[in-house]
This record gives C-alpha cells, structure tokens and sequence, in this order.
C-alpha cells in the first residue's frame, strides 16, 4: 500500500490539533532516535533488529510525512528531487573511479 497525501492529511490534522507543531516536532526527533538505536542493534547481529528496524523506518516515514505536509509539499519534494539527482550524480563519480582502478571512497552516504 502506498500511502499518500489523501490518506493522511486529515488524520495529521487531527494529530497537529492535538499535539500542536512543537509535538510534532519532538515526536519527530524521538522516532529518529530510535531508528538509529535499532539499526545500531541491527549492525551489532541482535536476534529480532530486521523487525524493530521495520516498525522504526515505519515511525520514521509517518513523521517525514507529517512533517512534509507541515513544512510544505513543494519544498520537501523540490529537496528530494535535488538530492536524488546529486546521489546520482556522486554514484556515477563513484562507478567511474572503482572502474578506473582507483580505491573506494567513503561510504558516509552523504
Ligand atoms: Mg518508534
């Protein structure tokens, strides 16, 4: 299922009223937080991390797209748009230079 402005728009609404924007704001900050500690655990082997991973990325996503809608859906998309193409374009450095012979870059993901 692929979950989209429709669908969630209204539902984040109702958070927003609730909660306000600095709620959100730490709710975000507080997902975060607990993906980087399950995909600490998961690089560490511990039994059952894929699965905590999953349910973080998923806590994760839901904030990105509150916040997406939030912050506005112009911006954040003309962001991504922007980084997808400057990965590109630094995997294609990347590709050349393994290709030619020359050591690995860091892998930072930056
Ligand atoms: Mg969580």
């Amino acid at each position: 299922m692929k979950v989209t402005d429709d669908d969630t728009r209204e539902l984040f609404d109702r958070v927003r009223e609730l909660w306000g924007r600095a709620g959100m704001f730490g709710q975000a900050q507080e997902e975060c937080g607990e993906l980087i500690v399950a995909l600490s655990h998961l690089r560490r082997g511990r039994v059952g991390a894929e699965d905590e991973v999953i349910l973080e990325v998923a806590d994760v996503l839901i904030m990105a797209t509150q916040l997406r809608q939030q912050m506005g859906t112009e911006d954040i998309d003309h962001a991504v748009k922007w980084k997808l193409r400057r990965l590109g374009d630094r995997v294609g450095r990347e590709e050349i230079r393994r290709a030619s012979g020359l050591p690995p870059r860091g892998d930072d993901g930056r």
